[in-house]
């Protein structure tokens, strides 16, 4: 930020608790972004980096601290614990997840407090070509006189999903200081490897215990997600026919020029990543390796409609049976794998789930803003397996890049809004 500006004074909070929880969300979250979590899609190993771990332990001994005995870190690196509620009451689950995303640094993450955002460009210090631009981001213009966090512009912040873990933590401790509150039993669950999309490959949800769950793993102020992709991972092995170059007219079938042609088949405006929004699906290529004599490409195939991801997955078998037609000495398989459902459907099933959610909303004065994840979250396969799991926001903004960016404003309304959410549940309405 330009020192030269004058900073305004902070805006205010959505509620009187937020504001009272403001504070802690801020401490945990920075303390939390300190601790280099990033996840390894390359590792075999579980959780994928040791790191996370570090995480899981810290938040460990902060949840007995704050009176919940049977916090237990499992096997896998999961942390588990409960805030007992009020008689007979609907066990709700609290879930984030402590690992960053790989693609951008996350190491040495030097958090930086920008108090009452006056406006303009942010540039930051650690890289002076890294810089939050209002123009560009609306989300930002329209948080003048928040207290903002930042990297130093040379890693990722990692509010994905420590703004969640922080959010979630605050929001327990203070119903176990409050105890004259009346509240769901909650389970707080903080998965791992969530980035690598391996989240909840041992996540027992007998063990986890809950009726029902939330992930605050979203983004902006008022985001409810009960919708995600539907994912699918496509192969495409093209088998050519090596020969000495030298010496190969009428031979070499190059299987990297097969795998090029079928990539420039590809739809050039429509169908991917780059061109769609919404509920847009798409396919798209994402990893090639290969060599003349075989080339491998793989691609990923998503949309909400799951009729309409099979489409997608025909096209790409379409396209693989024109290599062949083109040049019949090639060989090629196409192996496709299931990644995960749209975990709407398995929602839809339970209306009180969002209904809630939405209540809470409003009792911190947000609007929700339903949105279609374009992704997946550990809510997808949970719910799909019997645990009806929406994402909630967390205040947390342009995740996975330099210029991720979180307002303290913000996360304050989602932790008070995990306090009134976990109200509602203890309430007559919702038994
Ligand atoms: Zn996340």
């Amino acid at each position: 930020m330009d020192p030269s500006r004058e900073t305004l004074a902070s805006a205010p909070y959505v509620t009187p608790l937020a504001e009272e929880l403001a504070e802690d969300v801020l401490e945990r979250f920075l303390r939390y972004v300190r601790i280099d979590t990033q996840s390894d899609p390359s590792s075999e190993r579980y959780p994928s980096t040791a790191g996370q771990l570090d995480l899981s332990r810290l938040l460990l001994d902060e949840l007995r601290d704050i009176g919940l005995q049977d916090a237990t870190l499992t096997e896998h690196g999961y942390v588990f614990a409960t805030l007992p509620g009020v008689a007979a009451d609907t066990t709700v689950g609290l879930l984030a997840h402590v690992d960053t995303a790989s693609d951008t640094p996350g190491s040495s993450v030097s958090p930086i407090v920008h108090r009452g955002y006056p406006g303009g460009p942010i540039v930051l210090p650690g890289d002076s070509s890294c810089v939050l631009d209002p123009t560009e981001t609306p989300e930002l213009a329209a948080r003048v006189g928040h207290d903002l966090v930042t990297s130093d512009g040379t890693t990722l912040l990692g509010a994905d999903d420590k703004a969640g873990v922080a959010e979630i933590m605050a929001a327990v401790a203070w119903l176990a200081r409050n105890p004259g509150v009346p509240h769901a039993t909650v389970r707080v669950g903080f998965t791992v490897d969530e980035e690598i999309s391996r989240g909840t490959d041992y996540f027992d949800l007998d063990e986890f215990g809950a009726a029902l769950a939330y992930t605050l793993d979203g983004s902006g102020l008022g985001s409810l997600e009960s919708e995600s992709f539907a994912a699918k991972e496509i192969r495409i092995t093209i088998r050519g026919r090596g020969t000495h170059p030298g010496t190969a007219k009428g031979k070499l079938v190059n299987s990297l020029k097969l795998a090029a042609g079928l990539i420039a088949a590809l739809p050039e405006d429509s169908l991917s990543p780059e061109t769609t929004e919404g509920r847009q699906g798409f396919v798209h290529p994402h990893r090639i390796r290969g060599t003349a004599e075989e080339t491998t490409l793989v691609f990923i195939a998503r949309d909400h409609d799951e009729a309409k991801l099979e489409e997608h997955v025909q096209l790409l078998r379409r396209l693989a049976d024109d290599v062949v037609r083109q040049e019949p000495r090639a060989r090629v398989t196409v192996d496709v794998e299931f990644q995960y459902g749209n975990m709407g459907r398995a929602i839809d099933a339970h209306p009180r789930v969002v209904e809630a959610a939405v209540e809470a909303y409003r009792r911190v004065g947000v609007e929700p803003v339903f949105e279609p994840i374009r992704g997946g979250t550990d809510g997808s396969r949970l719910s799909a397996e019997g645990l009806p799991t929406p994402n909630l926001f967390t205040g947390g903004q342009d995740y996975h890049s330099f210029t991720e960016w979180a307002s303290v404003q913000d996360m304050a309304a989602a932790a008070a809004m995990v306090v009134e959410l976990l109200k509602i549940w203890a309430e007559p309405a919702s038994a």
